[in-house]
């Protein structure tokens, strides 16, 4: 990376501009709000127009049709001349067609394996299949929306009449959704928001005691939520045992209570790093995202797969674009190929509903500077660092093996993380350039910044700024590191993140791409 030189005036910063890769034509504006027409870099490039925060600016005249290019890739074509020291916004520039999936190299530059990481550990609880959760939870499953409010009320109950008797469990969190009923439950499809919900339920978190609330009716029938002879505790409203609601709530209460006495003989032990099961997604990204934020998660994950551990990044809308430079690094052809088979699944799926990939950019990233999906996704695939790809996993299924990870979700904030907690992750990284409230009840998530003025602004919010790396007061290395060793804190429990500090959690939101009846 280079750019400007630092200079602090008045405590104010100079001029400053990132460029990623010595081939761009354009850079970002790093200065807070952004710089007025007439304003000097140390290089001598002059603005000729007002260049906001994070948007982009030409370093050299740009010929009407050029490529325009950030981190060396082409992220459009000039409509029109574009002057040296001109604001490059997103209206200057067309976007280029996505790459070819049959034309892409499988596995032809698979990353050197790294030199292990040792000795890094965190507090964990262990289960008895050998996963490690970050937090000790009861986690209700349902089998159907219908069960929901009831659900909710007997869990308000729970929360303040037993939990406080089971001191070495961290919460309840009942797992709600729209699904069970009123769907196509024989689709091919369906497949995904059933294995999900199979897979949510063992979630190392939730230590293996499982529990089902179902109706009785619903098309998903409850015993398809435990298909692999986890020991059966369904509870079904319209079982005649029950007279009246209170009978309900109450039988709710005595299975829960009985999943508290064996969960709240957990405790946390000393794991290896190497136990970890870290999601990555990001959300409200912009032009900081893959300079900043991304960079330094990447940084982190790389150190997380030399330590043995499993790191998921997803998001396919955010990756397609960048997919050639994904699929030389799969570690096998096959490896290369599962992720060409999920991103043409995901093509067919957006054609289906009338749209494509172009669809996945918000008004919030254009204003952040991000002038569309190709610029995006470069940014948005820094997270996953240099290491090989070790494998691939379909929506929701669960990961059964080390290493760097590509886990096929959506890009949507809630859906991804539900899908990384069907996965198995047991703590999330979220990186954000414009500002998230974004939690998960079920595992802990490190909100990292990309800007400084945003770490600061919701500073009881964000966890992590990630912001220095852009004024060059820390290093992507040292950001990278001081990440790894919050992820172990968070992990062990002894740093709290903001979402958990105030209980704030998204809704648990199924990806279902099957027929709603
Ligand atoms: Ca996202």
């Amino acid at each position: 990376m280079t750019s400007s030189t630092q200079e602090k005036l008045n405590g104010k910063y100079a001029p400053r501009y990132i460029r990623i890769d010595p081939r761009d034509n354009v850079a970002i504006v790093v200065n807070d709000f952004g710089l007025p027409a007439g304003s000097t870099f140390a290089d001598g490039l002059q603005l000729i127009d007002f260049v906001p925060q994070g948007h982009k600016t030409a370093l050299a005249d740009i010929a009407d049709g050029a490529p325009i290019l950030r981190y060396g890739e082409i992220i459009g074509t000039a409509i029109g001349p574009i002057k040296a020291g001109a604001w490059v916004e997103e209206a200057r520039i067309a976007m280029p067609s996505p790459p070819v999936l049959a034309q892409l190299d499988l596995a032809t530059k698979i990353p050197k394996l790294q030199p292990a990481l040792e000795g890094h550990t965190f507090e964990g609880y262990r289960n008895k299949d050998g996963s490690v959760g970050t937090k000790n939870i009861l986690a209700i499953s349902t089998s159907v929306q219908c069960v929901t409010g009831t659900l909710e009320f007997a869990v308000k109950r729970i929360r303040t009449e037993l939990l406080p008797k089971y001191p070495n469990v961290d919460a309840v969190v009942a797992l709600t959704h729209a699904y069970g009923c009123g769907v196509a439950i024989a689709a091919p499809l369906a497949n995904v928001p059933i294995r999900t919900l199979q897979n949510l339920a063992k979630n190392p978190n939730f230590g293996g005691e499982v529990m089902v609330v179902g109706l009785g009716c619903e098309k998903l029938a409850p015993e398809r939520l435990i298909p692999d002879g986890t020991p059966a505790h369904i509870l079904r409203m319209q079982d005649e045992a029950f007279e009246g609601f209170g009978a309900i709530v109450d039988g709710i209460m005595a299975m829960a209570q009985a999943r508290l006495e064996q969960l709240n003989k957990r405790q946390r032990e000393t794991c290896p790093a190497a136990d970890l099961v870290v999601g990555m997604q990001c959300g409200g990204s912009d032009a900081f995202s893959g300079v900043t934020a991304n960079p330094a998660l990447g940084f982190a994950a790389d150190l997380l797969v030399r330590a043995g551990a499993t790191v998921m990044f997803s998001e396919v809308t955010e990756v397609r674009d960048a997919i050639h430079l994904l699929t030389p690094r799969a570690a096998t052809e096959e490896v290369g190929q599962a992720l060409v088979r999920e991103m043409q699944w995901y093509d067919d799926y957006l054609a289906r509903g009338g749209a494509d990939r172009s669809a996945n950019t918000t008004p919030g990233n254009k204003k952040g500077g991000l002038a569309n999906i190709v610029e995006k996704s470069l940014g948005s695939i820094a997270k996953s660092g240099t290491s090989r790809i070790s494998g691939v996993l379909s929506p929701g299924e669960k990961v059964h093996q080390k290493g760097l990870i590509f886990a096929a979700t959506p890009a949507s904030d809630f859906i991804c993380g539900t899908l990384q907690l069907a996965s198995g992750m047991t703590l999330q990284v979220f990186t954000t350039g414009r500002g998230t409230p974004y939690g998960l009840a079920a595992a802990p998530v490190i909100k990292v910044a990309t800007r400084t003025e945003l770490a600061q602004r919701w500073h009881d919010l964000i966890d992590f700024d990630a912001g220095k790396i852009a004024t060059g007061e820390a290093t992507i290395e040292e950001t990278g590191w001081e990440l790894f060793q919050t992820i172990l804190d968070v992990a062990s429990g002894r740093v709290k993140p903001w979402s958990d500090q105030w209980g704030l959690y998204n809704d648990l939101t199924l990806f279902n791409p099957a027929p709603v009846t």
